[in-house]
């Protein structure tokens, strides 16, 4: 059922939206948080469990040092402070993918706290940072997966039985919870999406997650409450939970503040509820009514130690942590004299570290782009696999530029090493070798090519005489056909001009 909605800017006209944003990041850890279970996406059902992880009665956590250094990463980039001891907590609920009835979790003592993260929007003004306060960021584990089965959705409603795989359960997670954002106005979506977008970014920096929201391995929950100007108090807020794209994260909050003041102006109260965003549709469907904290009884988990980071160890981690994703992007675009534009081109294409990583190997700036978003990109995109799958090495690829530079490739050849190397047939050196790929440099085949090009075409010859240089193009390129493309057509041109008597 369809409800209400308010145009958008009549809406900011009458309400200051105030945001909340909580996500759920999955470690990229070998195991899980509490046991030796492999944390592989995509094994057969019920494969990646013990008893620890299916709750099995005696069976005791033994915790993953990894997870917590990796939450301590993530709460130094966060700004956050690092907590001098903490402990687990059980979150006590029943639901069927969760085996031991509880969540272990943290509750009034996480790890990490008071942080911010800042993020550049555009606004109507220029380019503008808005300061997004982080309340929190806690150590927790992942339940696992509901399977409804012989339903048309896929969700409950309709399916005629359930299964559950309880691989991902015990996975660990860190949940970043915000504070209240306030002061965005108009840009709360904007705000919202360079937020998560921005979190992806230095997450995917501190090499903590595969931060995949196609996955699940990155997960959204945006909050939203409206109120009726900046000094009221805080409206009740509606949870949207599981908005799995940064473009959703846009969209969801456009849609809550839209739908909150179509309520609010007709005299209805909001509901402190959790909502499902719909992908297809655009619209979020009621949920549950939402729980308090105090619902869920939470204790200290009596079965792991309290932490307690030495600052030692923290002091270590604080200073190797990566430098700041939009430091570096910033430092790089005046590095290698590019643009906003190029920079972001380089982003979307996810080859920054690659071209990096080839720069800082001698290779020059400009020639690594264009391989990594030209070339490269484009047969990763058409067979659907990341650019570094492709296994192409920057010492590759550097080998191919010398090679061009030489004048013993063209760029056409050097395409056909590069299928040569991704084919998996040795070195640039063997597979310019083993596929016969050098120019011919040799003038001799050149004039012979020519000749029986201009045999054949008798007319072009008086063509160009008069002037018509231009005419010199079907030449060229019959001559390189003739070569299998393996003529420098600079060099084919100088010679036909010689042959003819013309000069350019
Ligand atoms: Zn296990
Ligand atoms: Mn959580």
């Amino acid at each position: 059922m369809a409800e209400a909605l308010m145009k958008y800017d009549e809406a900011i006209a009458n309400f200051d939206p105030v945001l909340g944003l909580e996500v759920h990041v999955e470690l990229g850890t070998n195991t899980k948080m509490f046991c030796g279970c492999s944390t592989v996406f995509g094994a057969e059902p019920n494969t990646q469990v013990c008893p620890v992880c299916l709750g099995l009665p005696g069976a005791l956590p033994a915790l993953n040092r990894i997870g917590v250094e990796s939450a301590i990463r993530i709460g130094l980039a966060l700004n956050c402070e690092i907590a001098t001891w903490c402990r687990f907590a059980r979150k006590n609920y029943f639901y069927p993918d969760m085996p031991k009835n509880f969540q272990t979790s943290q509750y009034d003592e996480p790890i990490a706290f008071e942080g911010y993260l800042d993020v550049d929007i555009d606004t109507d003004e220029g380019p503008k940072t808005f300061r997004v306060p982080i309340e929190r960021a806690h150590m927790e584990e992942d339940t696992g997966k509901n399977l409804h089965m012989g339903g048309a959705t896929g969700r409950i409603h309709g399916a005629d039985y359930s299964l559950v795989d309880y691989n991902r359960a015990g996975i660990p997670l860190i949940e970043i919870v915000t504070k209240p954002v306030e002061g965005t106005g108009k840009y709360a979506p904007e705000v919202a999406k360079a937020y998560v977008s921005a979190l992806r970014e230095i997450l995917r920096g501190l090499g903590v997650s595969d931060v995949k929201m196609e996955q699940g391995s990155l997960r959204c929950d945006v909050n939203l409450s409206l109120r009726e100007t900046p000094e009221s108090k805080l409206g009740t807020r509606s949870e949207t939970k599981n908005v799995n794209s940064l473009r959703s994260v846009e969209r969801a909050v456009r849609y809550e503040v839209m739908r909150h003041a179509a309520r609010l102006t007709a005299g209805e109260r909001i509901v402190q509820e959790t909502r499902h965003w719909h992908e297809d549709t655009g619209i979020s469907t009621s949920g549950r009514s939402k729980e308090d904290a105090e619902d869920y009884r939470y204790f200290p988990e009596p079965d792991l130690m309290p932490i307690a980071p030495s600052r030692e160890w923290v002091e270590e981690l604080r200073a190797n942590l990566p430098e700041n994703p939009a430091v570096r992007r910033t430092r790089l675009t005046a590095a290698w004299n590019i643009s906003d534009l190029e920079m972001q081109n380089l982003m979307n294409a996810g080859v920054l570290e690659l071209v990096e990583a080839a720069v800082s190997a001698g290779m020059n700036p400009d020639a690594a782009r264009k391989w990594y978003t030209g070339e490269l990109a484009r047969v990763a995109n058409e067979r659907g696999v990341e650019v570094e799958e492709l296994g192409v090495t920057h010492v590759e690829l550097s080998r191919i530029e010398a090679l061009i530079s030489e004048g013993a490739l063209n760029d056409k050849l050097a395409r056909q090493v590069l299928d040569g190397l991704i084919a998996g047939e040795g070195d640039v050196d063997s597979i310019v070798a083993g596929r016969g790929l050098a120019v011919v440099s040799d003038d001799g085949p050149l004039i012979e090519a020519i000749d029986a090009a201009l045999a054949a075409d008798p007319a072009v010859v008086e063509t160009i005489k008069s002037g018509k240089l231009a005419a010199a193009g079907s030449v060229v390129g019959a001559v390189m056909k003739a070569t299998r493309g393996q003529a420098d057509a600079a060099r084919v041109r100088e010679l036909l001009f010689e042959r003819l008597g013309v000069s350019e």
